[in-house]
């Protein structure tokens, strides 16, 4: 897959474009060592290593009464000697023909290897009979049956989830090392954006790829400099580019990546960084401008608020993540039978908005949101998945079964 991906109008597949991306970026090297609670949403920088095994010592799975099993081969009644505790371990040795009251969570005495759980038991003052037939080991949650001494319970790479907080602090974990943040710098270009609050005058257009990007990268734990808008003029743009790539890691604009009247980009960066301007065979998203500046990774996103949305999503996020230190990312895709007729021009990889549900009979079916313009926002606001339309096919008619993306929690779906 050889190709000088910094020189211009690459028409390039979506794989090809990451591929190239991934090989022309790394990671940061910066690490923090942050404590457990702050960890939520964190990169690991190393894989961790259990100090313990889990549990630490054969437990009991309920409340009942500990006994070796060998006291029950001719007689079904022991005689109590005492208890154990969560946290208050019986003390001793339980003998042959005795049991230890146990509560859930106890350690298991010495000399029992057998829990019966008080519902089987009959207690007559320190005389215990068991009603129902018992099985060696039963009730019993071996040391170590969870987590063994020394296993990798989480990768380098991982990105912490609430649960992965709960299982270092189960095996006493107080602190981690993890990768530094990433800093994302933002540039919208345009003469006719505004923001909300701002009245339009005749050609106007609000501004929102900004508004997507700033909360994407803010949900991946991204710090970001929000640059705003830039109006289409050189030495604006030169100096925001400037200084974005001094303060970050990644610079992101939107807009001005076709090669149109009023699209500086192309020249600041010319100037500035090593850039490919690419053709991507994608719908929407068909520019996308990639490349290295000075000091940061350089992504340019189309205008059109879709093809922004699509190609950061699809293509970006990949080299974002891999900057950030997080393991690849995979997303799920799944057949479902679509219930509208599609439109498809072969040619190009499309990333129709649909809206996919499961029913009884755990059959998946998918709609269309409607008008697929790249310029129509509300065509992913009605969307729970992308339905992906390969690089050759054509048309498709409802019916037929075609190949959808669900939305991942970052981009609203469940
Ligand atoms: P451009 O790539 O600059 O030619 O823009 C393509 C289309 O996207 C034009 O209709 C722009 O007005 C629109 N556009 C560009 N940037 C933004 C933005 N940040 N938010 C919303 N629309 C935009
Ligand atoms: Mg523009």
């Amino acid at each position: 897959m050889s190709c000088d991906c910094f020189s211009d109008q690459q028409f390039l597949s979506v794989e090809q474009a990451i591929f190239h991306i991934l090989e022309n970026i790394q990671t940061v090297e910066d690490t923090e060592l942050v404590p457990l609670d702050s960890a939520l949403d964190r990169i690991l920088a190393t894989e961790v290593i259990s100090p313990i095994q889990v549990p630490p010592h054969d437990n009991s799975a309920m409340d009942g009464y500990a006994v070796n099993f060998a006291s029950l081969t001719n007689n079904k009644t022991v005689s109590l000697v005492g208890k154990s505790m969560a946290g208050a371990p019986f003390v001793g040795e339980c003998l042959l023909g005795q049991c230890v009251r146990i509560m859930t969570g106890a350690v298991v005495p010495e000399g029992c290897d057998t829990v019966v759980m008080q519902e089987h038991c009959q207690v007559e003052g320190d005389t215990i009979s068991f009603l129902q037939e018992i099985r060696q080991g039963q009730n019993i949650r071996r040391a170590g049956e969870d987590i063994s001494q020394n296993q990798i319970i989480l990768s380098k790479g991982k990105r912490l989830s609430a649960i992965d907080i709960a299982l270092l602090a189960s095996v006493g974990i107080e602190s981690l090392s993890v990768y530094r943040k990433i800093k994302v710098a933002l540039i919208a270009t345009g003469d006719e954006l505004k923001s909300p609050g701002q009245s339009l005058t005749a050609g106007d257009i609000y501004e929102s790829n900004g508004h997507f990007l700033k909360h994407m990268l803010a949900k991946i734990n991204a710090d970001v400099l929000d640059y705003g808008i830039i109006a289409d003029d050189f030495e604006q743009i030169k100096q925001a580019f400037h200084h974005a790539d001094q303060h970050a890691d990644v610079v992101i604009s939107s807009g001005g990546v076709s090669v149109g009247d009023a699209d500086y980009t192309k020249m600041v960066l010319d100037s500035i960084g090593k850039i490919g301007f690419w053709k991507i065979s994608m719908k929407p998203g068909k520019p996308l401008a990639f490349g290295l500046l000075p000091n940061s990774v350089f992504f340019g996103l189309p205008g059109n608020p879709v093809s922004a949305a699509v190609t950061f999503y699809q293509i970006a996020m990949h080299g974002l993540a891999k900057i950030a230190g997080a393991t690849p990312i995979e997303r799920t895709r799944f057949i479902a039978k679509t219930q509208t007729d599609l439109k498809k021009a072969p040619g190009r990889t499309d990333f129709q908005r649909g809206y996919y549900n499961v029913n009884q009979a755990g059959e998946i079916s998918v709609v269309s949101t409607g008008v697929q313009g790249s310029g129509v926002l509300s065509s992913i606001g009605r969307a729970n998945c992308f339905i992906v339309l390969a690089k050759d096919q054509g048309s498709v008619s409802a019916g037929e079964s075609v190949v959808i993306e669900p939305f991942d929690a970052l981009l609203g779906g469940s």
